[in-house]
């Protein structure tokens, strides 16, 4: 009967499991080897959670020497929108996520997008019905509400099973009947799971987890015969050779029905690893991410913002394994395929995502870059969101290079820049961007006293052949001649002496050339804009406040 009604429902489907097993082969992996998949549904939205998934597959993987393969699930045709399946490609494009195989590329696993698969899950549909492990099911969408209702009321587990599951056992003639009236039906499992069991997952990060078992008759064909995530994913995993599965841990508690969905098609199940949803602090309490008040939850905020593809991954890695970052500040000269990452450091509970620590790497990786990196860097960035600065930035590219330049080396590199919004932003005042607006440009230190006459003194001592010492003894010696200590020492040994000390007139020097109370040093903005530049910036400065 098992048999007859399989065929009757599946009258197309001529291709068997079999068949496809042979045609799926094992894949040829060295022992150890990871093969992992990302699985994103086309809904238009990608946030940094399903990144830091597709993040741990890529790096688990090409560090087993395992496979990484991206499939496309869009068995929810409801919530695909147009243009989503670009965003996928250009997100993990962007953030240097490379798969191996998959939508978009070659592979011999294929096709590599659910909707074109669905052959292939009703072969193995029509198998378990075969089997007496599946059925359809003909109840409308009314009378299940109604059991739900019921359910709901009297506090019992949600769905169909047990005495809900009426069609469990039609006989092959009301099946019969109900075709010929032309109603609708899915397919179910047939649950052989009972109330009060339980069953451990074993999962890779978050340990053992104990869990009721499934008891539910889940759907898992749907009435148009495309299969819902539960049984395509099951179908898929097994046939692509998945070895881990990496996903949110919103799926935890659907764990036993891909457990018995595999343990009916007789599948050998995956690994699983389940990772934690990112979270961020807010006015004390800590609460998960949102599409809604989040900007920075989804994946394009990054590359508007100017935070470098490398930092954020630098910053996942430091999400996903918790003594990533003292190793990275430890080791200079590595990078992420230096460290070898493991599912036992991962983080079982939220994840805190925190903005300020992403800038604070994001400052480490570019304080590793030397100045021509980061103005290369820097080029298509404004290229595509500030045309002016761009063109600036051609024009006064040496400027532009040598303040990058300043104070790069040493074991205390500067760490001004932590997007690339920052470039424009600190080194404004080495272009003639100071000139368009100079009350904007002086605003941080028009309260500072400035001292016109010891300023015009220094333009004539001043030679660019100087080295930094001598630079440096001559402010000095222009101090002393002009009731201003050479030392911060001797001025603070009485202060009523002086009208100030050396170290204030490198401050007005400061504050004239830059409009800033800090910069990199001195000496090298001096040479790098020049003694007549000052001079100019000195009037400026005069006719703006006198
Ligand atoms: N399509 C599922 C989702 O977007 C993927 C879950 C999985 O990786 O298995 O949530």
């Amino acid at each position: 009967m098992h048999k007859e009604l399989a065929d009757l429902l599946f009258q197309d489907i001529k291709i068997t499991p079999e068949e496809l097993e042979e045609e799926y082969k094992p894949r040829e992996l060295k022992e150890g080897a990871m093969v992992t998949r990302f699985g994103p549904s086309p809904t238009g939205f990608m946030h940094v959670g399903n990144l830091l998934g597709a993040f741990i597959d890529s790096v688990m993987a090409k560090q087993t020497g395992g496979v990484f393969f991206l499939r496309l699930e869009d068995t929810d045709s409801k919530r695909e929108v147009d243009g989503a399946r670009e965003l996928i490609l250009n997100a993990l494009a962007h953030f240097h996520i490379d798969y191996d195989e998959g939508y978009g590329k070659e592979g011999m696993y294929g096709p590599y997008v659910q909707r074109e698969r669905k052959e292939i899950y009703q072969a193995y549909a029509k198998r378990l019905v075969e089997e007496g492990k599946a059925y359809p099911c003909f109840m409308t969408e009314e009378e299940i509400a109604e059991i739900r209702e019921g359910q709901e009321l009297r506090k019992e587990a949600i769905g169909i099973y047990g005495h809900y599951a009426v069609d469990r056992d039609l006989s092959l003639d009301e099946v019969k009947e109900h075709l010929k009236n032309g109603d609708s039906y899915v397919i179910r499992m047939k649950s052989p799971g009972e109330k009060d069991k339980q069953i451990t997952l074993h999962d890779l990060i978050k340990g053992d987890i104990v869990l009721p078992e499934n008891i539910i008759d889940e759907v898992i064909l749907k009435k148009d015969g495309i299969p819902t995530y539960h049984f395509a994913h099951v179908v898929d995993d097994h046939l692509m050779r998945t070895t881990v599965v990496v996903r949110g841990d919103e799926w935890v508690p659907s764990f036993p029905k891909h457990l018995q969905l595999n343990q009916l098609l007789g599948f050998k199940p995956c690994k699983y690893a389940h990772h934690a949803p990112l979270t961020k602090k807010e006015d004390g309490k800590i609460r998960k991410l949102s599409k809604r008040k989040d900007p920075e939850f989804s994946v394009q905020y990054y590359k508007e913002a100017g935070i470098p593809v490398d930092a954020v991954r630098l910053y996942l890695a430091t999400l996903i394994n918790t003594n990533f970052e003292e190793w990275y500040l430890q080791n200079k000269d590595k990078g992420l395929d230096d460290f070898t990452f493991s599912f036992k450091k991962m983080p079982t509970g939220g994840t805190l995502f925190d903005m300020e620590k992403l800038n604070n790497i994001a400052r480490t990786y570019f304080s590793r870059l030397t100045s021509k990196e980061v103005y290369q860097e820097a080029l298509p960035f404004y290229q595509e969101y500030d045309k002016d600065f761009y063109q600036i930035l051609l024009d006064e590219k040496d400027k532009i290079l040598g303040f990058l330049e300043i104070e790069r080396e040493g074991r205390r590199p500067r760490k001004d820049i932590a997007t690339l919004k920052d470039i424009k932003k600190e080194s404004m005042y080495m272009t003639k961007l100071f000139y368009q607006d100079l009350k904007e440009s002086y605003k941080d230190v028009m309260e500072e006293e400035v001292d016109y006459e010891i300023l015009e003194k220094y333009i004539s001592i001043y030679s660019d052949q100087d080295t930094q010492d001598e630079w440096y003894q001559k402010i000095q010696k222009l101090a002393e001649e002009n009731s201003y200590a050479p030392s911060v020492k001797m001025y603070k040994e009485d202060e009523t002496l002086y009208k100030g000390h050396v170290g204030t007139i490198c401050e007005m020097i400061r504050h004239v050339l830059t409009g800033r109370k800090q910069t990199p040093n001195l000496y090298y903005l001096l040479k790098i804009l020049g003694i007549e530049e000052f001079q100019k910036r000195l009037k400026a400065y005069q006719d703006l406040y006198r």
